[in-house]
């Protein structure tokens, strides 16, 4: 049966792009697949914060309870413990799907069958349940996309037009293949059976709450540096990222979700670093005697990433505010505290 939830919302949820953000209106009822995790639970407090009432939706193979525990007792805020891969019925207003194993390190390093089975499985396979399910109660939808559907960018910055440089059949290929496809599902659902949809390609983003071994660089990086441990650079560190401080990514997941235009938005900061650039910073956040130690790089490493974010500037009116040595020294305490720490996990 068909429950068209959103539609009888329709000039409620249409005002909504025209106010800012924060301005009082009456709450929805939202879906966060993925909300146990790092963004997502970032994402979930803005959301309570603001009034509306948010299912969040983990398996929790990368996410942590403790992420989202400050909620537990909130008549506006539900956990279900479900797997994407599998159907899922429930009547919403809007779904965030950012379900997603988004650790490198699980499957850079371990490549185990199960585990890039999953990770495909989940953008692919969960995403479709997710399509289907806001196609069936008439939601919004908006896809967690990733810049590493550029792969190794030949364009540089890369804009959304660019089409990308990535091969299909690396290590890497589960998750940039994977997103790849859940966009394109996204834009089949969208065109074929008209779902309201919502497409962010997300660079690479820190913050409290990342997962501690993860494998990412800023991750290690900090709990290197604070374990007294060297600073593995990977190859001659020379690489580029850019590095968005996850509550700038989520204004702009939010506005994008709010606003009247389909995407793909690149969302992230355009300050670039190197791999060393990047150490540095932390040497100087944290610990100025951090010694650093070179290992080898994995295969098909994007050489640089950065991200064109004028299309966001222009129609989203979204730019991101804290740069790299702001945004550092935010995620310290927390990563003090989980490495170190009381047990008081995902406090902010
Ligand atoms: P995360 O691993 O912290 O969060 C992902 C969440 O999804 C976890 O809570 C995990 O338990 C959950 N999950 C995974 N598979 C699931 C499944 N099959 N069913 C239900 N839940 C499942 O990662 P994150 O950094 O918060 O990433 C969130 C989203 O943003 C992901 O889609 C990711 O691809 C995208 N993204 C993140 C970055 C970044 O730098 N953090 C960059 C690009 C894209
Ligand atoms: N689906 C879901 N929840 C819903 C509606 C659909 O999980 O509320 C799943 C459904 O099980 C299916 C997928 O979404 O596997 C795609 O659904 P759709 O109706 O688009 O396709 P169909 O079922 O016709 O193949
Ligand atoms: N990297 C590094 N040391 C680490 C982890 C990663 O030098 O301990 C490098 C990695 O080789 C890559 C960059 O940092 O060039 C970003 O890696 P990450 O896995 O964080 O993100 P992604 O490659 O997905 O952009």
């Amino acid at each position: 049966s068909r429950v068209p939830a959103y539609h009888h919302r329709l000039p409620a949820v249409h005002s909504v792009g025209k106010v800012p953000l924060g301005i009082k209106r009456k709450g929805l009822r939202i879906v966060v697949t993925g909300g146990a995790g790092f963004v997502g639970s970032h994402l979930v407090d803005r959301l309570i914060g603001r009034g509306d009432s948010v299912i969040v939706v983990d398996n929790f193979f990368t996410g942590r309870k403790e992420n989202v525990m400050h909620h537990f007792g909130n008549p506006r805020f539900e956990l279900i413990r479900h797997d994407v891969v599998e159907p899922l019925l429930l009547e919403v207003d809007q779904i965030y799907h950012l379900a997603c194993p988004a650790s490198p390190v699980h499957y850079k390093f371990n490549p185990v069958k199960t585990i890039l089975n999953c990770v495909h499985k989940t953008n692919v396979v969960g995403t479709l349940n997710m399509l289907g399910l806001a196609k069936r109660v008439g939601a919004r939808f908006l896809l967690t996309s990733t810049s590493e559907v550029y792969g190794d960018p030949l364009q540089h910055p890369q804009k959304e037009t660019y089409w990308g440089n990535v091969n299909p059949i690396g290590v890497r290929s589960c998750y940039d293949e994977g997103k790849r496809t859940a966009e394109t599902l996204t834009m089949d659902y969208h065109r074929g059976a008209g779902v309201e949809v919502r497409i962010a390609r997300i660079f690479n983003t820190y913050g409290p709450r990342m997962c501690l071994d993860d494998g990412r660089v800023v991750s290690n990086f900090v709990a290197q540096a604070l374990r007294k441990e060297p600073l593995t650079v990977y190859g001659d560190g020379k690489q580029t990222r850019s590095f968005q401080y996850v509550s700038d990514l989520v204004e702009g997941l939010m506005r994008l979700m709010e606003g009247e235009h389909v995407g793909p938005f690149n969302l992230g900061n355009p300050g670039e670093f190197t791999m060393l650039e990047l150490a540095k910073v932390v040497q100087e956040t944290i610990d100025p005697d951090a010694r650093i130690e070179y290992r080898p790089n994995t295969e098909d490493d994007p050489h640089k990433r950065k991200p064109d974010i004028s299309r966001a500037k222009e129609l989203l009116g979204w730019e991101p505010k804290v740069d790299l040595r702001k945004g550092l020294p935010l995620m310290v305490s927390d990563f003090r505290q989980r490495i170190f720490g009381d047990h008081k996990e995902g406090a902010t």
